[in-house]
């Protein structure tokens, strides 16, 4: 029968082993969020972080920030984090307004605080595969390794998602969909480093179904509606949808899950929006700040 990728499902089960973890600890760090400005998308997005943490009895400090802020205030403020002994982790709620230099921003913070791995140094680390999770720790040994590399949260949600549910990547050709620096980049360097060839399509892909159909699993990170349809699609293969968009009030990703579900048949898979990836972001983001403050 076709796998329906349960993000929220997943993302339960895992809670309760991150709860856990957490309770472990001798002092649960702190995560910070820096907003800048008023998007409702973004304001969503951050209220789904507390919503969680609250769950997982984990303190959010929430710096609101004005749209026209002064962008040596947001430094000022992440400065003030960086030596907080009781923050473990800052994340910029991106995208920032235009004004704002993002990556002088990302780059101000301290790199064992960056629990969305943006900084200079974690791209540097994870581009080059060399990034470990908790779980890999456990099963990999690296006398090299030096301290916390991780992958940003939604890369890191896709690989678990895909774990999950025992999907590998291991000699598979992935095609991802999208090459920003926050979600195709990372998410492509995941699949690398596990084992898959990676094809990367973007804004100037000429023959996007060409790439798609020579694929078994197809990450599609865009944001565009319909982008994937059942054209694109063949009987067996997974298909990933990091897309979120807003038509007529409801959510929806970037594939259209109905057409697409009904090419891939009893073999394939598919993640749904909302309830795929969403979910599993929210969860690799506290994976990630517990993993700073433990390894
Ligand atoms: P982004 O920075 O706007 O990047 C979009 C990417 O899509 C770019 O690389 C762009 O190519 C490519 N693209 C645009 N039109 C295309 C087309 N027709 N065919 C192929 N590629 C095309 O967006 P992002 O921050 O990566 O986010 C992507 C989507 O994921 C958004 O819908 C966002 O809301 C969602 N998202 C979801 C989660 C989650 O947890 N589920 C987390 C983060 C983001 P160029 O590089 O050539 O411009």
């Amino acid at each position: 029968m076709l796998k329906i990728l349960d993000g929220k499902a997943v993302r339960d089960a895992r809670k309760t082993r991150l709860i856990q973890r957490i309770k472990l600890l001798k002092r649960v760090p702190t995560l910070a969020i820096i907003q800048v400005g008023d998007r409702s998308d973004t304001t969503a997005y951050v209220n789904a972080k507390k919503r969680f943490a609250a769950d997982i009895g984990v303190e959010v400090r929430h710096i609101h920030l004005e749209e026209n802020v002064d962008q040596d205030v947001i430094l000022k403020n992440i400065k003030n984090l960086n030596v907080d002994e009781t923050v473990g982790g800052i994340i910029i709620q991106l995208p920032l307004p235009e004004a704002i230099d993002r990556d002088a921003v990302i780059n101000t913070i301290d790199p064992k605080k960056d629990t969305d791995a943006l900084t200079k140094p974690s791209i540097d680390r994870w581009s080059k595969g060399d990034a470990l999770t908790r779980s890999d720790l456990c099963t990999k040994v690296r006398p090299m390794y030096q301290g916390p590399t991780l992958y940003p949260a939604t890369a890191r949600g896709v690989g678990e998602l895909l774990g999950f549910y025992h999907i590998s990547l291991k000699d598979k050709k992935v095609c991802v969909i999208g090459r920003s620096a926050l979600v195709g980049t990372p998410v492509a360097a995941l699949c690398r480093t596990r084992g898959a060839m990676v094809t990367v399509c973007h804004s100037q892909t000429a023959d996007l179904k060409k790439e798609t159909l020579a694929s078994d699993i197809i990450i599609s990170a865009v944001g565009k509606p319909g982008l994937v349809t059942a054209a694109h699609v063949k009987p067996g293969q997974v298909v990933i949808d990091v897309g979120i968009n807003r038509v007529e009030g409801k959510l929806i990703g970037d594939v259209d899950f109905e057409a697409v579900k009904a090419v891939l048949g009893d073999a394939g898979a598919i993640s749904p929006v909302p309830g795929g990836v969403g979910p599993m972001t929210v969860l690799a983001l506290f994976e990630n700040l517990i993993d700073c403050a433990t390894m």
